[in-house]
């Protein structure tokens, strides 16, 4: 196969073979665009090095032809003694990563050829600066030399000559920094700087293929299931000089602003100046705008060109260019990266441009991205005082009483202290200061360490790595710079969406999209804030478009309220269980207490109408939706007393002879039903089965509440689900019992109540027998929460904060199985289920309740596998919606 690929002969549509780099360099010079001629080696080429340990034996000739072609093209040589070709190296993947080779620029020069450099652009200081800036650029990448030792070098030549910025050094300094750039090489390496041209490009050409697999590349690629046989391309392209002068420069542009779609003029440039100097921030770049001024010609080239590249990517695109002596010429462009309110904003500005249809606009933003305009977050207009910023690691705005253990962080926020906790990093001993603190910040560590993935396991907002903050838990304070100090008690601000991290209390602001989905805010609105209007409108292409239908999670009328305000078409989970607590303790107690079948049924009949009423205001809430009502699921010993609390509580009466007979009975049934591993225990329908009456009693305050709102003229669909069933004889039992009350109800009250009865799959012999169950069963919803504990064995509560870390960091997994559903395992499990369900009963009506049912990844799993629904919490019902539409589009 072809291993090299000039500018001319590559595609946008080639990035597996040219990488995004090489592939967007080809379609702008089949754009006619100005861009230097160059040209490709392909991840090919680079794999087979990966294979084998050396360049395909082709590779040499092929780079050999295609630089022939390049000097003849340019009418010199690289590296030329009296005119040299210069080129850069420039790695680029199909996917950006990480950890990969950085470009090496003006290539070809040497002792000789620089002064043909000086000589050809009549420019000594310029042939100087691009010298130097080879030896540092090469030797820190290719030569791995410490790149520390060459940037003191050019401090000290700045020191000795006074001079503040690189461009107060004139051609003589650069010389000699050049020759002290030679000695480091020298002395690090054991070698000289190799002053063979086409040697030094080889070299480099190879520096990116090792890249590939260099620690940090490969970790990048596992966390984010990149494949690790793809390879890097290696672009070689002719030099273009921003540095030779004030009429030179290089600038990078967007073509709307990125921050907020806005169309307009958007970027940074500055002048006499090469490669990444822009965004290196080594001098105060100037805004694009004025460039106008500046050089009015390539201005207005550049603005026909970005108008170009939108047209022609339909979306917006970052730019870099470079101006040498008045000339134009671009060297990178691609589809650019965007806030979450700009790609809402874009996605319909281009509709509206007709560039793109709503299909189209739906995959041009993302559910997590809807999740982040969702948070509150900081007033914009309120004073703040930023003193560090870290990794957005889980998004938020919290404010609280800085504390820098776990212990104060726990004993503040009981008395009612809001408290973020401040530590380097954290660890499992701090879990219980992440549960009490409104935010946590470290110092330490990515978006894998401990703090971010339990945080966001938490739904707790996070900023961790703010490296710049010295943090000392045990004089219990914060360092900024500039000396800012913040003591234990002190108030902080932590943005988790920025990763800025300020000092005092910044007022926050609900999220104008929350508030649009509460109905406080109408995007018909004459001064409708622009991105509720683009998020309105994106909802109504997903709704349009979506084939899953998307329930809500909620026990309560309010959160029902919320939820159908939000989207939700009926609850997917209703936990009954949230309806036993509170006053109805005691009942519940008397409940578990019950010696005799008498007390039992007293306790019951005390239970039913309470329940009865709850369902009534649920079935109210959703009149006219589906309820699906999950019959109680969490082992018993929930609903009593604290083991130890209990025990001292009788330890303590018995010594002062004041004995309380509830109290013994209660330790004796805390005892009695005290289990190693409650999960795996006395729960679900096993509670149902063996404490007779109380699931019946629960059907009944269903029947009841049903029959109630059918007087009301209301209504009701509720349907009952059965929790951790693993055979169907269990759910015949049940069934069995359920349909005698459900008649019973229904013929006293005079009413059909259509209840439908179904059960959870949550348990893997749920799942792997599901053909079986199916025959018992009006529909499925997956537990993907259990069935995840089950089928991986591991216990939630317990391993996120453990070792889940670990596991991430290894990259066994990219994302925690709780958080995004582990396709081949679980998955596996839910589509097999699916189809022997079906088989069986082909109107089995099939949905997901569980945390998955809101993360946009698993939710594109659903409905590839063919759910009928996803049940998610309250809020999570836009971003499914969002997906759901992704999915189908
Ligand atoms: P990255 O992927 O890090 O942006 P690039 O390959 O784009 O790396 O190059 C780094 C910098 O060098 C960019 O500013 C780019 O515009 C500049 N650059 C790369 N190749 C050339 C060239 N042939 N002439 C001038 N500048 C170049
Ligand atoms: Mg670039
Ligand atoms: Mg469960």
């Amino acid at each position: 196969p072809k291993l090299v690929y000039d500018f001319s002969e590559g595609n946008k549509d080639l990035k597996d073979l040219l990488g995004g780099k090489g592939a967007n360099l080809a379609e702008m010079t089949n754009l006619g665009l100005p861009v230097p001629p160059g040209f490709t080696i392909t991840t090919e080429a680079c794999k087979v090095y990966l294979e084998t340990g050396s360049e395909p034996t082709a590779l040499r000739d092929e780079v050999s032809a295609h630089l022939d072609a390049l000097e003849q093209r340019m009418g010199r040589k690289l590296g030329q003694a009296d005119d040299p070709l210069l080129v850069s190296v420039r790695s680029g993947a199909k996917f950006s990563m990480p950890g990969m080779m950085d470009t090496v620029l003006n290539i070809g020069l040497s002792d000789v050829s620089v002064e043909g450099l000086a000589k050809q652009a009549g420019d000594e200081r310029f042939a100087w600066d691009s010298y130097r800036r080879l030896i540092q650029m090469f030797g820190k990448t290719v030569l791995d030399v410490d790149g520390e030792l060459f940037e003191d070098a050019l401090e000290d030549a700045k020191r000795a000559k006074g001079a503040t910025t690189d461009v107060d050094l004139g051609a003589p300094d650069l010389r000699e920094l050049t020759e002290h750039f030679k000695e480091i090489v020298a002395k690090e390496t054991g070698r000289d700087f190799p002053q063979d041209p086409r040697e030094q490009m080889d070299l480099a050409v190879r520096a990116v293929f090792d890249s590939w697999n260099g620690d940090r590349a490969k970790l990048y690629r596992r966390q984010e299931r990149i494949p690790h046989d793809l390879g890097t391309a290696v672009n070689i392209c002719s030099m273009v000089f921003g540095n030779l002068g004030p009429d030179s420069g290089t600038g990078v542009a967007f073509t709307r602003d990125p921050a907020s779609g806005q169309q307009g003029v958007y970027g940074d440039y500055l002048q006499n100046a090469q490669g990444e100097d822009v965004v290196a921030g080594i001098r105060n770049t100037v805004a694009l705008a004025d460039l106008e001024e500046l050089d009015k010609k390539s201005y207005d080239e550049l603005m026909q060109i970005m108008e170009t590249l939108e047209n022609h990517y339909r979306d917006l695109c970052d730019i870099e260019f470079t101006i040498e002596r008045g000339k134009l010429w671009m060297l990178q462009t691609r589809v650019g990266k965007r806030t979450a309110a700009a790609a809402f904003r874009i996605a319909t500005q281009l509709v509206d441009q007709g560039l793109i249809d709503e299909a189209e606009a739906l995959q041009r933003v993302n559910g997590a991205q809807l999740a982040q305009l969702m948070f509150p977050r900081f007033d914009d207009g309120a004073k703040a005082d930023q003193i560090g910023r870290g990794i957005a690691a889980s998004p938020g705005a919290a404010v609280g009483k800085a504390v820098f253990d776990s212990y104060t962080a726990v004993k503040w926020s009981r008395s009612g202290e809001k408290v973020i906790l401040i530590r380097r990093e954290t660890n499992p001993d701090d879990l219980d200061g992440m549960i009490a603190a409104e935010g946590i910040l470290t110092s330490r560590g990515g978006k894998t360490s401990h703090a971010a993935v339990v945080a966001r396991g938490m739904g707790k907002t996070c900023v961790c790595g703010a490296e710049e903050l010295e943090v000392d838990t045990k004089r219990r304070q914060m360092t900024a710079p500039g000396g800012i100090v913040i003591d234990e008690g002190d108030l902080i601000s932590i943005d988790g969406s920025s990763g800025k991290v300020y000092k005092g209390e910044v007022p926050v602001v609900p999220s104008p999209v929350v508030e649009y989905f509460e109905g406080r805010m109408h995007a018909g609105a004459e001064d409708a804030d622009e991105l509720v209007v683009a998020v309105h409108r994106m909802m109504a292409y997903a709704d349009r478009m979506r084939r899953l239908r998307v329930r809500a999670n909620a026990d309560n009328a309010e959160d029902a309220a919320r939820a159908r305000r939000f989207g939700a078409q009926g609850i997917g989970l209703c936990r009954t269980e949230h309806m036993f607590l509170g006053d109805r303790r005691q009942q519940v107690e008397r409940l578990i207490l019950a010696d005799t079948e008498e007390e039992r049924e007293a306790s019951l009949k005390e239970l039913l109408p309470l329940q009865q009423g709850d369902f009534v205001q649920l079935f109210e809430a959703m009149d006219g939706l589906p309820v699906t009502v999950r019959l109680l699921d969490p082992p018993l010993h929930e609903f009593l007393p604290d083991i130890t609390e209990l025990s001292v509580r009788v330890a303590l009466a018995e010594s002062r002879k004041d004995h309380n007979e509830n109290d013994l009975r209660l330790l004796q049934a805390v005892h009695r039903l005290h289990e190693q591993n409650p999960m795996l225990g006395l729960r679900g329908v096993r509670l149902g089965l063996v404490i007779p009456g109380l699931f019946t009693m629960q059907v009944r305050a269903i029947a009841e509440a049903a029959a109630d709102r059918k007087d009301a003229k209301g209504d009701p669909r509720a349907e009952i689900m059965i929790p951790l069933v693993g055979t169907v004889q269990e759910l015949e039992l049940v069934r069995d019992e359920a349909e005698q009350v459900i008649a019973e109800v229904e013929e006293r009250r005079g009413v059909s109540l259509k209840l439908s009865l179904g059960t959870m799959i949550e348990l893997p012999r749920a799942a792997l027998t599901a053909g079986q169950i199916a025959e018992s069963a009006d529909f499925f919803s997956f537990g993907t929460n259990d069935l995840t504990q089950t089928v991986w064995g591991f216990s939630r509560d317990d391993v996120e904060a453990s070792f889940f870390t670990a596991y991430l960091e290894k990259g066994i997994f990219g994302v925690s199985p709780f958080e995004t559903i582990d396709k081949d395992g679980v998955g596996a499990l839910v589509r097999d289920a699916v189809k022997a369900g079906k088989a069986t009963r082909p109107d089995l009506k099939l949905g997901v309740c569980g945390e998955h049912g809101g993360d946009p990844e698993s939710v594109h799993f659903f409905d590839e596998v063919g759910l009928d629904y996803v049940s998610c919490s309250p809020f999570r019902i836009p971003v499914a919606r969002l997906e759901a539409a992704r999915a189908a589009a």
